[in-house]
């Protein structure tokens, strides 16, 4: 299967899986268990040492977890890929595998909530400093990087704003200064965008949305490039974790292991340490999602303009923010990076006022007020009163979240039938 790179959809089903081994299972075995039994002490000990691989502890791998691994690398152009519990887990191990106290990354002025109070709250206790840039146009940037900034974090589509940074820019300026990029790609998935083609260096994605797609399972994954011990070889003093000893693992040192390096390390240091690993039921549900990814997000893009285009034309709605509408400040990004142009499933849109957003989303009928996002099911919800609450006023306006704005997740369902719910919210 391997012969030559495959298409996404072909990847998103067979990648990673060999049926002929084993019984033969056309269904991806799920492998519920804790731990595995060794031929003999030496078979343990070459494990340990990294001389033969193969699983040892749930915790640290899995034979279901590593059909999906295997299999979203393959769909993200990847050479490894590592699964967490949740994709918060996911966040968090890719900047502490690179950042310890006294280190800065430099984070986008738009990103999901979750992520605004780990970077600049949670990780500040650990002695990690954030930066924020702005991400429209990456025009301060490089005036930010420093000795000791140890990586760029942005969304592709970022949740809730629905904005697209200027990645060619940002991936410039970081390879220019030799800093990691991280990009989350939850929001356009990666059926959509596969940030390494535009060389971003490491993707990280909450599962949890549009690759389960039903809201049945929590999960996170990353997504390393090809080639990432040279880059931390070339950058030794940015990157020393990577190129000196590890105490922790008998003086390991990474970049002299061939096998990829960033998810080497996360699962060799952080998985080990702190154990946040997706469980092996998790992992054989979101391999089953996997499947119809492309399709699904296709239909959630498709549904998701036909809405966007009924709240542009509606009185009530003051604006619309939906980067497949050409009225849009992001569709031309959205045409350049995103397949087909196509832009996901959510919207927001702005109305009169705070009660006024309030009460619309309390009509909605067909639409659950839930605070997920990328399920089947369409979803409303207001984020100042509930995803960013957390935030002050000051925060919620830098973070582009006003509180007049209504957000959608766009679902599955007949168009007929959203636009109907929405139209009798609204009126
Ligand atoms: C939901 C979300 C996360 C966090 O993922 P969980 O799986 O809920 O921990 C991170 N980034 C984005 C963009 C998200 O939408």
């Amino acid at each position: 299967l391997e012969r030559k790179r495959m298409q996404n959809e072909t990847i998103a089903i067979h990648a990673g899986y060999n049926k002929k081994e084993g019984f033969g299972t056309m269904s991806v075995p799920i492998s519920q268990t804790t731990a595995y039994a060794f031929r003999d002490s030496e078979h343990a000990a070459n494990l340990f040492a990294l001389k033969e691989l193969g699983p040892i502890y749930t915790r640290l791998t899995n034979p279901t977890t590593d059909v999906l691994e295997q299999r979203f690398a393959a769909l993200e152009g990847g050479a490894a890929a590592i699964c967490t519990s949740s994709g918060q887990a996911a966040s968090f191990f890719a900047i502490a595998n690179v950042a310890e106290a006294g280190d800065n990354v430099i984070i986008s002025d738009k990103l999901y909530g979750g992520s605004v109070t780990l970077l600049t709250y949670t990780m500040k206790r650990f002695g990690i400093n954030a930066k924020v840039f702005k991400s429209d146009d990456a025009s301060d940037l490089e005036s930010l990087i420093d000795d000791k900034t140890k990586a760029i974090y942005f969304e592709s589509l970022s949740n809730p704003q629905i904005a697209i940074p200027d990645v060619e820019k940002v991936v410039e300026i970081a390879k220019k200064h030799g800093v990691l990029t991280i990009c989350d790609n939850t929001v356009a998935s990666a059926a959509l965008f596969n940030p390494i083609k535009w060389g971003v260096d490491v993707v990280v994605h909450s599962t949890s949305k549009y690759t389960n797609g039903q809201g049945t399972a929590l999960g996170g994954i990353i997504v390393e490039r090809d080639g990432l011990a040279e880059f931390f070889k070339a950058n030794e003093n940015r990157y020393s974790h990577f190129t000196t000893p590890d105490v922790s693992y008998h003086g390991l040192v990474y970049t002299d292991v061939p096998l990829p390096n960033f998810c080497l390390r996360v699962r060799l240091s952080l998985l080990r340490d702190i154990g946040a690993t997706q469980s092996p039921h998790n992992s054989w549900l979101l391999i089953q999602t996997l499947e119809t990814l492309s399709l699904r997000v296709d239909k959630h893009s498709e549904n998701a303009l036909e809405v966007a285009k009924f709240l542009e034309s509606h009185p009530k709605v003051k604006a619309v923010n939906y980067p497949g509408l050409e009225s849009n400040k992001y569709y031309a990004k959205a045409q350049k990076y995103f397949k087909g142009g196509k832009s996901s499933g959510l919207i927001s849109f702005d109305v009169e006022s705070f009660e006024e957003a309030k009460r619309i989303i309390d009509s909605a009928k067909l639409f659950s007020v839930v605070v997920n996002i990328g399920d089947s099911k369409s979803l409303i919800v207001h984020p100042a009163s509930t995803t960013h609450s957390q935030m002050s006023p000051e925060e919620l306006a830098k973070a582009g979240v006003n509180p007049v704005t209504v957000r959608l997740s766009i679902g599955l369902e007949n168009t007929v039938d959203l636009i109907e719910d929405l139209n009798q919210a609204l009126n």
